[in-house]
């Protein structure tokens, strides 16, 4: 077996933090870790957080509590992402055992991070990374952390926490892709909006875009090194601004999507303010720009949207809806919507269901109102009882099923090709994806096995709420 650090990293949360994870991992590889499959065979515990609703905050927690016995090993813990920028310090007096807290705009520090981490421990078995050839000094430590710190001492205490000031983005050469075929590609980072319940503002900091050239660049390395589908990410990716002013966000999704080899270009997510009609101009003109488009809502009242802070109104949303719906290419929309703001009346919640239904969603994403630490609406009088938002929840799931039902089945008898993604042993079943990002699993005759990652076309046969069924087209 090699020798050598060895680390585990679980993500939670959204693509942002998937695709920051596989930042995190290449830049541990190249430093030298290796990575591991459980929190028992690792050196260093990493947690990669998410803080958009409580639930997902206390996750972390309960992780950190499950493993807190193995400190006594001389394992060390880390706590990166949404969560480590949120609660910051707090997180060292919530659970001790925890050496490395740091926010999703400090990773670019990560390896002086590790150097500090490493020389405060037990260094005797491990060479330094100055030993190892890799430059870079320990310069983070946290200054108002007045804790007893020795070479040995479990309490090293490390923060990487820039403020939402920073200008910088996390870019690597050394993002570990797991998938050899479709890969994310992050242009911006951040948010200014500022909407009255989100805590991303707060955690991600202010909204900064890389440069068209950079983007263009991993693009065309990715498409060299075999991948086929990319997908563009931001939390309002559509809220690009090429710092070197050469082209606009639809301008952009043109260029890469003629990158050659590319055959899919997914983004998201898109905010509603700065849907531009030239978007859907670029999905018309570019065929390898996905039939797709997730652009959340949050609510149908006009009410409830500003109250939000949402930044439009129900009419202006629906409008970028009928520039959708005119296109030429069938767009597929899906959206997210939170229920039980507060405020949020019988009458409020009526009108977001009879959105749903004029708009037609292919999907979405439902979540109950969940109150965040340093957000405005924390202000507001959350005064919807919990059962009355999961009832709220549980109608508009099941409106939502039925107008997925009835979508669905229009794909029957039609032929879509599809990116095969793997197979489903158990029920003898291949998975594709469509360009409308749709789940169509299909058999294919005994002497046929289709290679993951190539496209093939198949016959839809079958319907379901979230699902299509077919058979490959020989
Ligand atoms: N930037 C995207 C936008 O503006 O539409 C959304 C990104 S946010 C990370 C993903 C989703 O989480 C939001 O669209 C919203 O529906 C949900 N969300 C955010 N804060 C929430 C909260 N406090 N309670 C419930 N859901 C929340
Ligand atoms: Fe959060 Fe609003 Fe920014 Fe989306 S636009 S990340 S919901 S603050």
């Amino acid at each position: 077996m090699c020798g050598g650090k060895t680390f585990y990293l679980e993500t939670f949360g959204c693509q942002m933090n998937v695709h920051d994870s596989e930042k995190v991992i290449g830049t541990l590889l190249h430093e030298g870790y290796r990575q591991v499959e459980t929190v028992e065979q690792a050196d260093l515990i990493l947690y990669n957080t998410c803080s958009i609703r409580d639930k997902a905050e206390q996750k972390v927690f309960h992780r950190l509590a499950d493993y807190k016995k193995l400190q006594a090993e001389g394992k060390k813990f880390g706590v990166l992402g949404c969560v480590a920028q949120q609660e910051g310090e707090k997180i060292f007096d919530r659970a001790p055992h925890v050496s490395l807290v740091c926010g999703s705009a400090s990773y670019r520090n990560l390896p002086q991070m590790l150097e500090q981490l490493e020389t405060a421990g037990d260094t005797a078995s491990h060479p330094s990374r100055k030993e190892r050839g890799l430059s870079g000094a320990p310069t983070l430590t946290d200054p108002h952390d007045s804790r007893p710190r020795t070479q040995d001492s479990p309490l090293v205490r490390i923060t990487g926490l820039d403020d939402r000031a920073t200008d910088k983005c996390f870019e690597t050469e050394y993002a570990a892709r797991t998938n050899p075929h479709r890969g994310y590609i992050t242009i911006i980072e951040g948010c200014d909006k500022f909407c009255a319940y989100c805590v991303v503002p707060f955690t991600r900091g202010k909204e900064r875009s890389r440069t068209s050239d950079s983007v263009l660049a991993e693009a065309r390395q990715m498409a060299d090194l075999g991948y086929t589908e990319i997908q563009l990410l931001g939390q309002n990716v559509n809220s690009y601004k090429d710092p070197q002013g050469k082209c606009s966000f639809a301008e952009l999704l043109a260029a890469v999507g003629e990158v050659p080899g590319i055959k899919r270009l997914r983004f998201t997510t898109s905010h509603p303010r700065d849907f531009g009609r030239d978007i859907v101009e670029a999905i018309d003109a570019v065929p390898t720009l996905c039939d797709h488009v997730h652009l959340p809502v949050q609510s149908g009242s006009n009410k409830i949207l500003d109250a939000m802070q949402r930044l439009y109104t129900r009419e202006a949303y629906l409008e970028r809806i009928a520039w959708m719906k005119s296109a030429g290419r069938h767009i597929a929309i899906t959206t997210d919507v939170i229920v039980g703001f507060p405020a949020e009346t019988e009458d409020d919640f009526m009108q977001t269901l009879n959105l749903l239904d004029e708009v037609g969603y292919d999907g979405i994403f439902s979540f109950k109102y969940s109150p965040r630490p340093n957000t405005p609406a924390l202000k507001l009088d959350d005064a919807i009882p919990d059962e009355e938002k999961s009832r709220r929840l549980e109608v508009l799931m099941q409106r939502q099923k039925e107008i997925q039902i009835a979508n669905y089945k229009k794909y029957i008898g039609t032929v879509q090709e599809v990116m095969v993604e793997g197979k489903n042993d158990a029920r003898n079943q291949w998975i594709g994806r469509t360009t409308q990002n749709k789940t169509l699993n299909f058999t294919v005759p005994d002497a046929q096995v289709p290679q993951v990652g190539t496209y093939v076309k198949v016959r839809t046969i079958q319907s379901f709420p979230n699902s299509l069924l077919g058979e490959l087209v020989v």
